[in-house]
């Protein structure tokens, strides 16, 4: 994870002068090259392309997303079938620097929001029925 390497001082040294197109503070950001390359837990030298430390198996960056056929039509039915649970892997995929997994975000959302309002709509149509048979058959017996 990035996040563990802000605990070291030494970074901010590594902070570069950014984009400043209102011409005010120059904005700082860090430089993604300069990331001391060692293991935050054990010290041990790594590899920038690896996801674990090869030491001591502490993660160093999250795996990407599988983004293959089978996983977006399983998300994909998960959000149709299963409404809110398709926010679940919809909000995860959307964080993704990924495009192609922030786009599997984006529609596992939209499909579980247009899911849900039609999941809600199909239980009022269906409540409104229930209601009508329900004072056609107390009209029935007399009430
Ligand atoms: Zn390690």
């Amino acid at each position: 994870m990035l996040y563990s390497y802000f605990k070291w001082p030494a970074d901010f040294k590594e902070m570069v002068p950014g984009s400043n197109p209102g011409g005010g503070t120059p904005c700082y950001h860090f430089r993604m090259d300069s990331i001391p390359l060692a293991c935050p837990q054990c010290h041990q030298p790594i590899r920038p392309e690896w996801y674990f430390c090869a030491n001591c198996g502490k993660d160093l960056k999250a795996k990407p997303r599988p983004v293959g056929v089978w996983m977006q039509i399983g998300i994909y039915a998960l959000s149709i079938f299963l409404p809110p649970l398709g926010y679940w892997p919809g909000i995860r995929y959307f964080r993704e620097d990924n495009p192609k997994a922030q786009q599997i975000g984006m529609i596992a959302i939209l499909l579980t929001t247009i899911s849900m309002v039609a999941t809600v709509w199909i239980g009022y149509v269906w409540l409104q029925g229930y209601i009508n048979a329900m004072n056609q058959s107390l009209n029935g017996l007399g009430f």
